[in-house]
């Protein structure tokens, strides 16, 4: 009955939600690839540049050294006194902190610290079986206390080696090398060795200041590979310093990505650069929020949008259904919906309580409309209409079911006492009716009643019953009202 039609707005509005779900799940899938996609392809090119960079300011260190020694060869008196007094004035101009010159007999010239690490750090025997540029292992300067690597160049002359060109880099300098506007605050640079574990900062890095030492069996349990990659195979790499040189890991829940490249010349250790990931994607993660947040927008915006059609168009279903159900004038039911609400009730046989049911017409209502005009036979009708649905609002269920007929199920279980107290109040109340103007109109009806189950058990015998007593009194003179048992013999 009543609510069970399928609604079109409700299911055309489910239809659209379920697309739009589906369409911003496959978006959000698609946005989420794109990021890391992106994210990574970010990270390659990135960390590319910067390895250019770092490899071409190198081999512009490597090679100034080196022409500074076939400078110093092509003198030949190449006094290595003058030569390194000459030196010491391009000192302040260049990225070096240090430069000096070693003689053939093994002299150093150069400042009292620098001679003293060139000594302890052993690298004569080094320089001995390099034949071209050589580039220590980094260490502590006992000049400036800071971490530095040392550039030996051989000066050549006369087929023999002569002696070496030496310039000191502090690794602050190497960091500088890599440095971009791009992350510049996030980028760490290292010096690793990845056959001893060791590496050695070249910049200030969350706290650990530029020149910390360390290993890495201190924090590879710590580093899980992400996307595929494992760390300690990204380490074998660096051993045979494959090209294969990028890593994605996370440490300290943050992800990052890491490449090495090789430093030519510096046996064993690599230059390894560090980038957070999460700096990269970081404007695409804005963007997916940006779009989430929108898209939840929509969502909502559809669902009040539905929820106002759809409650649109339950209201206008109800008022369909309360104009389809009910009389226009008096507003009872009409007799198509309270027959339906009877046939209801008796569908499994007759109800288990005493019910009755009762016919009622006006008496002469022609004459009404005659007399006073049709609007005047209106206001009589939605008056009686009236006095009945109050008579009985809680204990039945009235209808217009013609012209001035109308009929009420009565459901309780009243006696016939009570009903005949109801209708003798209704009658008084009716003869006392008067029109708008204030002149009076007394309302008279006639009504017969039937008992179930005492008069019928099905609803059409109950009805003829009810109707027949009604026909008596109508034949009787009129207002009045009688019970089909009183009539029956
Ligand atoms: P009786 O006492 O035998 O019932 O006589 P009656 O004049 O009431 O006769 P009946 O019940 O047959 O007349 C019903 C009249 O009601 C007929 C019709 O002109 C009038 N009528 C039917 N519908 C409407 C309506 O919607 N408005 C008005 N004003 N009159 C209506
Ligand atoms: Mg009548």
């Amino acid at each position: 009955m009543n609510g069970e039609r399928p609604s079109s707005v409700s299911r055309l509005v489910t239809v659209y939600i379920v697309f739009c779900v589906i369409v911003l799940l496959s978006m959000a899938i698609s946005l989420n690839h794109l990021v890391r996609t992106s994210t990574s392809i970010q990270a390659n090119n990135i960390l590319s540049l910067m390895s250019e960079k770092v490899n071409t300011s190198f081999n512009m260190m490597v090679n100034y050294v080196g022409e500074a020694a076939e400078i110093i060869a092509a003198d030949e008196e190449c006094d290595p006194l003058k030569s390194y007094e000459q030196l010491q004035k391009t000192v302040e101009a260049m990225p070096y902190s240090g430069i000096g010159i070693i003689d053939g007999s093994g002299r150093v010239y150069g400042k009292a610290g620098e001679k003293l690490d060139i000594e302890k750090q052993g690298f004569a025997a080094h320089l001995e079986e390099a034949d071209d540029i050589y580039i220590s292992e980094p260490y502590r300067s006992s000049v400036t206390g800071s971490n530095m690597i040392t550039m030996f160049a051989p000066i050549h002359q006369n087929g023999k080696k002569a002696g070496y060109l030496y310039a000191n880099y502090a690794l602050e300098t190497v960091q500088e090398l890599a440095y971009t506007n791009v992350l510049s605050d996030r980028t760490s640079v290292f010096l690793m060795n990845p056959f001893s574990g060791n590496y050695v900062s070249c910049s200030e890095d969350g706290g650990t200041p530029a020149g910390t030492w360390s290993n890495l069996r201190l924090i590879k349990a710590g580093i899980q590979g992400i996307n595929g990659y494992d760390y300690n195979r990204w380490l074998e790499n660096m051993r045979i310093n494959s090209a294969d040189n990028l890593v994605n890991y996370n440490y300290n829940n943050t992800a990052y990505t890491e490449v090495y490249m090789d430093i030519h010349g510096m046996k064993n250790w690599y230059l390894v650069i560090r980038i957070p990931l999460e700096e990269l994607s970081y404007a695409m993660h804005q963007y997916t929020l940006g779009v989430g947040i929108c898209a939840a927008l929509l969502i909502l915006a559809t669902v009040l949008l539905a929820a106002h059609l759809y409650e649109q168009e339950h209201r206008q279903n109800e008022t369909l259904q309360d104009l389809s159900d009910h009389d226009p004038l008096t507003g009872l039911y009409n007799r198509r919906a309270f027959d339906e609400r009877l046939e209801d009730v008796f569908g499994s046989g007759p109800p288990e309580d005493t019910c009755t049911f009762m016919f009622f017409d006006i008496d002469y209502f022609k004459s009404v409309n005659d007399n006073h005009g049709h609007a005047a036979g209106d206001t009589v009708l939605c008056a009686v209409a009236g006095a009945i649905d109050h008579a009985f609002a809680d204990t039945g269920l009235a209808a217009r079911i013609g012209g001035d007929e109308f009929n009420v199920f009565i459901y309780e279980p009243l006696t016939v006492a009570d009903i005949d107290d109801i209708l003798a109040n209704l009658r008084q109340k009716l003869k006392n009716f008067k029109l708008e103007n204030g002149e009076a109109l007394p309302i008279s009806f006639s009504a017969g009643l039937a008992v179930c189950p005492q008069d019928a058990h099905d609803l059409k015998s109950l009805k003829d019953c009810a109707d027949k007593a009604l026909y008596v009194v109508k034949d009787a003179g009129r207002n009045d009202h009688r019970w089909y048992h009183d009539i029956k013999q």
